[in-house]
């Protein structure tokens, strides 16, 4: 056993988890109090090695937000804007279609795709979105809307949330997004998101999607005015829909940022917090197979950093981010692939270009992919 970890407060839990037992909520709650933030990336990097080997990925996308005007106004968020706002947003077909091609030109193999709860756009819009983006090329994969959107969508389709998401799979729809999870608690729902969908319908939307054969990531939010109590109660939520569906391709911990908006949280989370959420993650989400240090909320910097503490997967190229920038996010607005791989290497771990799913679609030592001709080079 490493000296470190051996002859640390928490040894036993590092036996418990060599030994393949699940920990509970007070195992991870345990860890969340400690401070040994050494022992507790140990453990987890022994985990995440355990899971994935030496490899780390990251995935060549695009982010589009087809709108920011919201009918709420969740405490916590920066980016929602109303009709009367001069700096709200709203793209047509045609914009979208054009931010599209263009990525497609530079080599993304997913389109990250979310928005407000618009007051006004029909149903039609998003179906029409989903199926045009599709028919640009079938093997582009769509990766769109958060739960809350999805029971949006089923408002203005008056439909079923299960016949929603039919409609938008037949339309090309991949992948749901993790997204607006923030953290499930009531009290702290209420604090942070009042109006937005309970704990119980974001679960039941991602249930109902892994029922028809669909996978998603899921979140958290975390760094605001939530308690370690709080941020268990929620993994152990998404550990135990995880057992029921499997439908969950990886977690993705979201670092709070505290610019422009109505929660009063002096600064956002350090960076000892954000690795040991991460190392926690890893640990007690035993049933998800890829944990994201999310480079836009932590930077590249910190992100390569997690890849030791648990994490094994950078997110993506991005090209265009609103909703952590007009939070106050200083990362740059994209990673060029090339960047991606420089940190994973000196990671000292193999870099993979993954698809939605995380599969595999290039690996260090082999030839150029088509994405690594094409995508933007540093600078
Ligand atoms: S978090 Fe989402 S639902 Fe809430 S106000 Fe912002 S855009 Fe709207």
């Amino acid at each position: 056993m490493n000296p470190l970890i051996a002859n640390s407060k928490l040894a036993d839990l590092h036996e418990k988890v060599s030994a393949g037992i699940r920990i509970d909520e007070c195992d991870a709650l345990r860890l969340f109090r400690s401070d040994d933030l050494n022992a507790i990336g140990l453990i987890a990097n022994e985990v995440n090695r355990r899971k994935n080997g030496n490899r780390a990925s990251f995935i060549v996308n695009r982010y589009i937000n087809y709108s920011n005007y919201c009918i709420l106004s969740c405490q916590f968020c920066s980016f929602a804007r109303k009709k009367r706002d001069d700096d709200g947003f709203q793209l047509s077909r045609d914009q979208i279609l054009t931010k599209a091609r263009e990525a497609l030109n530079l080599g993304i193999t997913e389109l990250h795709i979310v928005g407000g709860l618009h007051p006004s756009l029909p149903f039609d819009y998003y179906l029409d979105m989903v199926q045009s983006l599709k028919s640009l090329d079938p093997k582009l994969e769509l990766k769109c809307f958060t739960a809350i959107e999805i029971l949006h969508l089923s408002w203005l389709a008056k439909q079923s949330v299960r016949s929603t998401l039919s409609a938008l799979k037949e339309a090309g729809l991949s992948s749901l997004t993790g997204g607006g999870a923030e953290i499930f608690r009531k009290a702290v729902r209420q604090q942070i998101a009042r109006g937005k969908e309970s704990a119980e319908e974001y679960l039941e939307v991602h249930r109902i999607w892994h029922g028809l054969g669909g996978r998603s990531t899921c979140t958290m939010l975390y760094g605001h005015v939530e308690t370690p109590e709080d941020r268990v109660d929620h993994l152990r939520k998404l550990r135990i829909l995880q057992d029921e569906t499997g439908g969950f391709t990886g977690f993705v911990p979201l670092a709070y940022q505290p610019e422009s908006n109505g929660i009063p949280v002096s600064c956002p989370p350090t960076g000892a917090d954000s690795l040991k959420t991460i190392a926690v993650s890893r640990i007690y989400l035993d049933n998800i197979d890829h944990i994201t240090a999310y480079w836009v909320g932590l930077g590249l910097g910190l992100a390569q950093v997690a890849l030791n503490y648990g994490a094994d997967d950078l997110h993506g190229t991005i090209i265009e981010e609103h909703i952590f920038h007009m939070a106050g996010a200083k990362s740059p607005q994209e990673q060029t692939r090339e960047a991606m791989i420089k940190a994973i290497r000196e990671a000292g771990r193999t870099p993979v270009q993954r698809n939605t799913f995380y599969e595999p679609l290039w690996q260090s030592g082999d030839d150029p992919s088509p994405a690594q001709r094409a995508a933007p080079t540093a600078g």
